[in-house]
């Protein structure tokens, strides 16, 4: 990817008004049921501070709940895969799929399956791959890919999924709710009651119990784990808590910090396949737990990027996001998170502008339910893209300059001085109306106040001067009177 790229893509993105209301409407939403569900607590704050911990003692300590995940998965029956790269993890699923006979996937959302590229290994394969979570689901009819990490179709409005329900369909579709999702309901059922294997993603996997917890609205979770006679898991190798009872917490941030829901409507938890005297469950279980540049984070200043459980509330809140979407970040994950991890999977050099795509504001650290600096991220990100070169040597001359005129304050200050001079045949009403090329092009869409006629420190040195103006006057008279007084 290159620069341009970035550019044009959030360039497309800004000019789709269509695109831009459906993401606000959305997120609005989205951001108004957490703000609700938030209030329900006094303490949310410490349960952000009980969140953290939990996911920071659980990365700490990720070689030992792995293999207690591991063990524990094989207890109960079921097979372990640790996957080092993405094309292992497909290769292990094809393997399975060749192994039993695979001619048909149902697919419960898998973020890790779309950094992979799955579908398209499977499909070269020969097997059928639908995708029945409902987001997923338009998605895929669309040829496209994610949008948002709990929501992938959000950026779809109703008309336009009503539009690809009517090609599938053969006939025209009012766009009510319940004309949509009827659609859906009857062509899924089929997939589910006929397809050879279910693959999940995993919001949480319990060390303790070896378990797989799937939160979904639609319930087709349930389905894909319950009636294939194969199941695959895949799991991104941070997706863990060490028991139960940390399930809980971290099920009410994620659930509240999504979509503002106390609890979604449908949560799985399995372990393994059926057992004798169940009536459903697969015949076997398969769990693909991948790493795919992951412990690559581990023990550096980036490690904290683990600890996001997948919430979507640094979207959501994020005013870059809001107005470009998704798509325009360019690899699956967007948003802060996306911006922090779409450089730390796929390398700095090549993806390392991601990390522009951020006001730096601070809101997304505010959002995060376990409380991930992500904004002091995106500074380090920026910080080893411009040690790696990967900035316009335009960029780096102005700043070297800048560096070198601030260690000079003499210096700075005359600059500042003809600053203010020069800058009069361009300022009006206290702010830039036009200024030559490159700066031209900068002032399309952004507004550049003018220096102002006092800087800081002038603003700092007068204020010094009122406050101590009383106490001299007061020393003055204290020392009259010890004039007077020697005097006398
Ligand atoms: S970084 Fe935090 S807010 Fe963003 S998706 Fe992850 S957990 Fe949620």
């Amino acid at each position: 990817m290159s620069k341009g790229a970035l550019l044009e893509r959030i360039e497309g993105a800004l000019a789709n008004d269509r695109l831009r209301e459906a993401v606000k409407r959305a997120t609005n939403n989205f951001r108004s049921g957490k703000a609700r569900a938030v209030l329900e607590y006094d303490d949310w704050e410490a349960m952000r501070e009980r969140a953290r911990a939990v996911r920071a003692h659980t990365i700490a300590h990720l070689d030992y709940y792995l293999a207690q995940l591991a063990a524990k998965v094989r207890e109960n029956g079921g097979y372990v895969h640790f996957a080092s790269t993405g094309e292992q993890a497909v290769e292990i699923v094809r393997k399975i799929a060749r192994h039993y006979g695979v001619k048909s996937v149902a697919k419960s959302k898998s973020m890790v399956s779309e950094e992979i590229h799955l579908n398209d290994a499977l499909k070269e394969d020969g097997i059928e791959v639908y995708e029945t979570d409902l987001g997923e689901y338009i998605i895929q009819l669309a040829g496209e890919t994610p949008s948002h990490i709990i929501g992938p179709a959000l950026h779809k409005t109703r008309e336009e999924i009503a539009e690809l329900f009517a090609q599938l369909e053969g006939r025209t579709l009012s766009t009510d709710t319940p004309t949509l999702t009827a659609v859906a309901r009857r062509q899924l059922r089929n997939v589910f009651l006929t397809a050879d294997m279910g693959i999940t993603g995993c919001n949480f996997a319990v060390a303790e119990t070896g378990s797989v917890t799937l939160v979904t609205n639609e319930g087709n979770g349930r389905m894909v784990t319950a009636l294939p006679r194969i199941v695959v898991t895949l799991m991104g190798m941070e997706r863990i808590v060490p028991r139960l009872e940390d399930l809980d917490l971290l099920l009410t941030m994620l659930t509240r910090s999504a979509t503002g829901q106390r609890a979604t409507s449908y949560t799985t938890i399995f372990s393994g396949p059926r057992r004798d005297g169940e009536k459903d469950g697969p015949e076997a279980f398969h769990l693909v737990i991948v790493d795919n540049q992951r412990s690559t984070i581990l023990g550096t200043e980036f490690e904290e990027a683990l600890h996001c459980i997948r919430c979507g509330a640094c979207l959501n809140i994020c005013p870059v996001y809001r107005q470009i979407g998704g798509h325009a970040y360019g690899w699956v994950y967007s948003g802060p998170i996306g911006a922090v991890l779409t450089p730390l999977y796929r390398g700095v050099e090549e993806w390392g502008e991601v990390a522009l795509a951020s006001s730096l504001c601070g809101a997304c650290w505010e959002a995060c339910p376990v409380k991930i600096p992500l904004h002091d991220m995106l500074i380090g990100i920026r910080r080893e893209s411009a040690e790696r070169r990967r900035t316009h040597p335009f960029e780096r001359w102005i700043f070297r300059g800048f560096g070198w005129m601030m260690h000079r304050p003499g210096l700075y200050r005359a600059a500042q001085r003809a600053g203010r001079w020069l800058q009069r045949p361009f300022v009006r009403d206290g702010r830039f109306r036009w200024a030559p090329a490159p700066l031209s092009s900068w002032l399309k869409t952004r507004t550049l106040p003018a220096l102002p006629s006092k800087g800081f420190r002038d603003l700092w040195q007068s204020e010094l001067t009122k406050q101590r103006e009383p106490r001299l006057a007061v020393k003055a008279a204290f020392g009259e009177q010890r004039e007077e007084g020697r005097g006398a």
